[in-house]
């Protein structure tokens, strides 16, 4: 027997409805790639968001096409995001940071239709341009005034005079809530990218569960500023959590060191952040630098690599700002789990609840995890098995866009490539991602653990362990550093900073000194490269 509830279609133009109704006046700012800062609200995002679906619909694009964006985070972005997907297309939101190759690659593979960019990629997309077979139109994010002089992309719209020409007046169309709404490749370090497809139903199941108070807890009196892209997995879930909770948003555009970020922060009250520990790494840099504060900032959502403890130190008792450590990638949209103290941590000193914290959290409702041995056999959740983690759940990738990858799913879990524990009150704690695990002799060494230990010497502006291969035990940990700008830092000194924290044999076997370490496109150190460099490092050592 059934229930006798309403069958309505979770659907994302149900969020922008739901805005402009609920809290229409709510601020939209948005620092501009040309330059100003821009206010607008909800209601005029639903009204501007209608005229470019008409405009969508007047360039051809049927339901389920791709609607592809190379755009930095601001309010035309996301009137982007809720014109095509609220009509039926599919947004497609390009990594500008991807190598031009890759990026038409991309575009090619996902067969877009138009692409829509900021000005700032204008050169980008005009290198790209005549690579792009399946890209009929292309439209230049800005007005009239701002448009180029000369281009050699062959009749390039302008954003602006787009939506002028059409009406505001447009039903949303009602459809299966299983239908794709958005696409976003993974950045794929190791052969092509692979498309994540997610659908109106996954991503407002995962707006629902990330909103919650002890998940990351949005709420219509905050001011969120999203400082993750929107092209790296949907910002995580906040242009639409926004809509449904109410949330003042501030856009950063393309303005993402440390200074233009804490002048935003202040300028409009931002109360929570999200980003990648290497933005906030500019950030603290900036504000410690300066003598600064936060003034309104109360909380701060660190995911996409492992939080180092000495950035959850200097956030929460230097600068009074909450940090929530947070795991997830872009095939689970990207939300898996959060770290929370509960109740049950109270009584906990601070040094052991900084451990807590450190680890990557419970699974938020309505994801599972499992870790499992390389014979697939479940490991018991006793914080101390390591194993491959395993997810499932409704807003978990099930399969690659046009196949790419094959099935990737285990006996319906999704297997995440990363090594974690989990403890027995659910506390999972990454070491490491699988490729990324330092063989010894035999023995598993995680390098987070080591690169916690580096960045929390003061001298350390950024450190990565590697495995670097080793006549003896077959790899080691080599730790490649970059210093603080005018500290005095040796190997000898860094390597005995390692005594007592950790296993003996776990230490490093040496030290390089770098000035810089090379990040992929969503701000995330690339130790392959840095293996490719180093690799043979003690070989020769030896
Ligand atoms: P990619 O980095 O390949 O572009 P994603 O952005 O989807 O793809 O990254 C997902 C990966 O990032 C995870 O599998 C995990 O290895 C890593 N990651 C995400 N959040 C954390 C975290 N809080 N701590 C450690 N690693 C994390």
């Amino acid at each position: 027997m059934n229930g006798l509830m309403m069958d309505r279609p979770l659907l994302i133009s149900g969020l922008l409805t739901h805005a402009e109704s609920q809290h229409g006046e709510r601020e939209i700012v948005s620092r501009r790639v040309e330059g100003d800062v821009h206010r607008t609200s909800y209601r005029e995002l639903g009204q501007r968001a209608r005229r470019l679906a008409n405009a969508l619909a007047a360039l051809g694009i049927a339901h389920g096409e791709r609607v592809a964006t190379l755009a930095w985070n601001g309010y035309r972005h996301m009137e982007l995001y809720y014109a095509a997907s609220g009509s039926g297309a599919v947004l497609h939101t390009i990594n500008p940071r991807l190598h031009p190759d890759q990026l038409a690659w991309i575009a090619h593979h996902a067969e877009d239709r138009v692409l829509f960019f900021d000005l700032s990629f204008l050169p980008l997309v005009e290198a790209i341009a005549p690579r792009l077979a399946t890209l009929k139109t292309f439209v230049a994010m800005t007005d009239r005034a701002h448009m180029p002089d000369a281009t050699t992309i062959p009749n390039l719209l302008c954003y602006e005079d787009l939506l002028a020409a059409h009406s505001p007046a447009f039903e949303w169309p009602e459809f299966d809530e299983r239908a794709a709404s958005s696409l976003c490749y993974t950045s794929g370090t190791t052969g092509h990218p692979k498309g994540v497809l997610y659908s109106h139903r996954s991503t407002l199941l995962h707006a629902y569960a990330a909103a919650l108070p002890d998940a990351l807890s949005y709420s219509g009196n905050d001011v969120i500023l999203p400082v993750v892209p929107m092209f790296h997995v949907n910002a995580w879930g906040i242009p639409y959590i926004a809509c449904m909770v109410g949330a003042k948003l501030v856009f950063p555009g393309p303005s993402l060191d440390g200074k233009s970020l804490h002048d935003l922060f202040e300028a409009e009250g931002v109360t929570v952040s999200a980003g990648v520990p290497t933005v906030w790494q500019g950030l603290l840099a900036h504000v410690e630098g300066h003598g600064l504060a936060f003034s309104t900032m109360r909380r701060t959502i660190i995911g996409g690599s492992a939080c180092p403890p000495a950035m959850l130190q200097a956030f929460q008792e230097r600068h009074g700002v909450q940090v929530v450590h947070a795991w997830g990638m872009t095939e689970t949209s990207p939300l898996g789990s959060v770290c929370r103290l509960t109740p049950d941590h109270l009584a906990l000193d601070a040094p052991q609840r900084l451990a807590i914290q450190s680890k990557q959290g419970r699974a938020v409702f309505g994801v599972e995890m499992k870790i499992v041995d390389a014979h697939g056999e479940r490991l018991p959740h006793d914080g101390h098995a390591a194993g491959e983690l395993m997810v499932r759940g409704p807003w978990i990738a099930a399969g690659y866009f046009h196949g790419e990858g094959a099935g990737p799913l285990v006996d319906g879990w999704f297997p995440t490539g990363d090594v974690s524990t989990i403890d027995a009150g659910g506390f999972m704690q990454i070491t490491d991602r699988s490729k990324d695990v330092i063989k010894s002799g035999g023995e598993w060494i995680g390098s987070i653990d080591l690169e916690n230990i580096a960045m929390a010497h003061p001298g350390v502006a950024m450190a990565a362990c590697i495995a670097a291969r080793h006549p003896k035990w077959d790899e080691r940990p080599l730790l490649v550093v970059v210093k603080k700008p005018g500290h005095e830092l040796t190997r000898d000194e860094l390597l005995g900073f390692y005594e007592g924290r950790i296993a003996r044999w776990w230490t490093p076997d040496d030290v390089v000194f770098v000035d810089s370490i090379p990040l992929g496109g969503t701000g995330k150190i690339q130790k392959n490269l840095l293996r490719d460099a180093w690799r043979d490092h003690l070989l020769a050592q030896a």
